[in-house]
């Protein structure tokens, strides 16, 4: 077992740790006070190459599948909110590679990221009002009339909802048959009957947007179904029949294979708050002696730093494993995004013990850190559904 990085891993690390610290440090806390999508720092990540569908595509040929973890702990180190706003077109981009037909990838994903001097951002629906983690009661619907697709509902909290190029949509074609009556749809932004609703005020990751979906009569050519409608009927024909697929709905595979990259950035967040607690503990004096030196000081470092690293080893581990096309049969991409989701919130809360007040206050990155790290027990799948599924898995 060989855990040192390859040449090329450390080079990338660099380049995207440069980015985080030029680009997105110096810039965060303005965008997470004014609630703004970070347009102008999307567009050097896209001038750099940092957003860009190569970046997937070679991710995709990395066979330690480290790649993508290494970029998300850099990033997010940076800052969760605009992170999210780079590579939040991950997800829906996930969904469109897990699904898709090659047609309909080689199509569409370019539309995602749009070009370098005009970005492009994509988004990912699936949550309702009634479904959040039980997205098997999804309410929209998409209904079949002649050669289009006629889809009616509303989806909440979906990140990039206000701005995206590219909706891909998850919709009831059969409500009768639960998540196997399930499909998701591609959807562009002039198509007609989409539109963006309200947009979300949030605790943390404020630079990411978070914006409701609206679907009134949303009009789109039958073959926009992902995967095809062959394949679409073939899958209701079967649910319809009893008989099972195997698999699990498409919306849930997608979140399967984004859990390792998404715990990485949580990851990312926790580092960021150890390394500020570090340098902020041997600099600050109390009882004549840096806080460093204080015991119950030093037992907080050594936790956080010791969760931390456990945290990632499970991150890359799942990386690996899925680029290894070994299956999760213990649900150990749940486990990455579980373990690292609540290291990284008890890490920062830790870092707002360490620099006491001054954690509390905005004039310090900490309070930040700490509002940022609650969304990664939540979206995603929260950590009682991670529990569920590693649960499940281990008492199948
Ligand atoms: C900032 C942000 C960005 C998001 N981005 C997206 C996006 O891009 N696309 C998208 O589709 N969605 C997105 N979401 C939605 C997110 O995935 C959901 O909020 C999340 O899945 C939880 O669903 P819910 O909010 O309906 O909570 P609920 O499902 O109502 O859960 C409420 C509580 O009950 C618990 N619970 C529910 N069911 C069970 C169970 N069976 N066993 C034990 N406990 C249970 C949950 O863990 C939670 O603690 C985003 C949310 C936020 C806040």
């Amino acid at each position: 077992m060989d855990f040192s990085l390859t040449e090329e891993q450390i080079e990338l690390q660099k380049w995207a740790h440069e980015f985080a610290e030029k680009e997105i440090r110096p810039v965060a806390a303005e965008y997470d006070e004014a609630e703004e999508f970070p347009w102008p720092v999307l567009k050097k990540a896209a001038d750099a190459g940092l957003y860009s569908l190569d970046i997937y595509m070679n991710a995709q040929q990395d066979p330690t599948g480290l790649t993508l973890p290494l970029i998300m702990e850099e990033i997010f180190w940076g800052c969760a909110g605009i992170g999210l706003a780079i590579f939040g077109t991950g997800l829906p981009l996930s969904a469109l590679a897990s699904v898709g037909t090659p047609e309909q990838l080689f199509e569409w994903a370019p539309r995602m990221f749009g070009t370098p001097e005009d970005p492009k951002v994509a988004a990912f629906g699936v949550t309702e009002p009634q479904a959040g983690s039980d997205v098997r009661s999804l309410r929209t619907k998409a209904k079949r009339e002649g050669d289009e697709w006629v889809i009616n509902g509303q989806k909440i909290f979906i990140t990039n909802g206000q701005y995206a190029n590219v909706y891909v949509i998850v919709a009831t074609v059969d409500p009768e048959l639960g998540h196997r009556g399930q499909a998701s749809f591609i959807i562009s932004k002039d198509d007609p009957g989409i539109r963006p609703g309200k947009k979300e005020k949030k605790l943390g990751i404020r630079a990411s947007d978070t914006s409701e979906v609206i679907l009134e009569d949303c009009r789109i050519p039958v073959d926009r179904v992902l995967g095809g409608i062959d394949r679409l009927e073939g899958k209701l024909d079967k649910a319809r029949k009893g008989e099972s697929s195997g698999r699990a709905s498409a919306a849930l595979r997608t979140f399967e294979v984004t859990r390792p990259s998404v715990a990485a950035q949580a990851v990312g967040v926790a580092r960021a708050a150890l390394e500020f607690s570090i340098d902020y503990a041997k600099d600050r004096q109390a009882f004549g002696v840096p806080i460093a030196q204080h015991q119950s000081i030093q037992n907080l470092i050594a936790d956080m730093a010791v969760e931390i690293e456990a945290a990632r080893l499970l991150v890359h581990r799942a990386a690996w494993m899925a680029a290894s096309g070994q299956p999760f049969t213990k649900a150990e991409g749940s486990m990455s995004k579980l373990k690292a989701s609540e290291v990284a919130v008890s890490v920062t809360e830790k870092a707002v013990q360490v620099l006491g007040g001054y954690g509390y206050i905005r004039d310090f990155p900490v309070e930040k850190w700490y509002r940022d790290s609650k969304i990664y027990t939540i979206f995603e799948g929260t950590s009682e559904i991670q529990r569920m599924v590693i649960a499940r898995a281990l008492t199948a």
